[in-house]
């Protein structure tokens, strides 16, 4: 009997786990992502593209498909999706676990400011202009229009458009990873004096924390939102550990429930 997974996706870890299960005789995996990015990396498992329709849309497509087990692999800031799936598993009678990767501390030498949204990181920069790294996603850089007076430098996947309107931005389009040495390099060349980041946790973009210490730089660090406790694992190997153990079996309703 092969148990169907639906992985909600989009960061490097939801792909990792969808091959590692995926590899499995008994699992038939679905790899899920919004179709946000332009030219996502190539996931290398089945794949659906868009949104399902708020937590109601995913119950639907959880019953539709006879779903066994939803996995929500999505990104620590992509609150929506993860209260959609805590709600749509509840009503739909699905075992649900989430991979959810520990946040950055700070350490010796760090300057962070911690503030919880992105307009008050914007206001956190202060009246003075300044030189300013954003490394954060094309929508959340809209609440620095907010604070026009700044010089920023702002680094995304896909482009930012419409533009900012503010005077004075610089775009850069880049993917991660992205090493210390280089980010230090970047952070100079611009003359940055301050950094403001997601606290997205992992090494694929750590690397801008690491040179901003280096460079005794202040970090503005947007807090993360509040997730639904649901089961998690920290990492790929201790989530794909958990289905291991207790076996797939473990997470099948019975057959009266699951209408299929
Ligand atoms: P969000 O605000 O939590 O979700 C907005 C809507 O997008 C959801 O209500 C859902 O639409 C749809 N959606 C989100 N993730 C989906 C998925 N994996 N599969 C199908 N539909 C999905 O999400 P977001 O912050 O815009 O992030 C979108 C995607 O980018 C996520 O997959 C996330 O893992 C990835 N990502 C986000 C960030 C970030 O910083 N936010 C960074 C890296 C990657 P419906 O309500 O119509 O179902």
């Amino acid at each position: 009997m092969t148990h169907r997974i639906l992985i909600l996706g989009g960061t490097t870890e939801a792909r990792q786990l969808a091959g590692k299960l995926a590899a499995r005789a008994d699992c038939s995996v679905m790899l899920s992502l919004a179709g946000r990015t332009e030219n996502p990396v190539a996931q290398g498992v089945p794949m659906r593209t868009g949104g399902f329709g708020g937590a109601d849309g995913l119950a639907v497509y959880l019953r539709e498909t006879g779903t066994d087990l939803l996995i929500d692999a999505t990104h620590p800031y992509a609150a929506r999706i993860s209260a959609n799936a805590a709600q749509a598993a509840r009503v739909a009678g699905v075992p649900i676990l989430a991979l959810r990767r520990p946040g950055w501390e700070p350490v010796e030498g760090d300057r962070w400011t911690q503030v919880d949204t992105f307009g008050y990181a914007a206001h956190a920069l202060g009246p003075a202009p300044r030189h300013v790294f954003l490394a954060l996603g094309r929508q959340e850089v809209a609440a620095f229009e907010a604070a026009p007076q700044h010089h920023y430098l702002i680094r995304s996947v896909d482009p930012v458009e419409p533009k900012l309107a503010v005077p004075d931005a610089e775009y850069l389009l880049a993917r991660g990873p992205f090493r210390e040495a280089e980010e230090r390099a970047l952070l100079e060349k611009h003359r940055i004096d301050v950094v403001v980041s997601k606290n997205s946790g992992g090494e694929a973009t750590y690397g801008k924390i690491a040179a901003a210490r280096a460079l005794g730089i202040e970090v503005v660090m947007v807090r993360r939102p509040a997730l639904p406790d649901v089961n998690s694992a920290e990492t790929v190997e201790a989530l794909a550990a958990i289905v291991d153990q207790l076996g797939v079996d473990h997470f099948v309703r019975p057959v009266d429930e699951r209408g299929v």
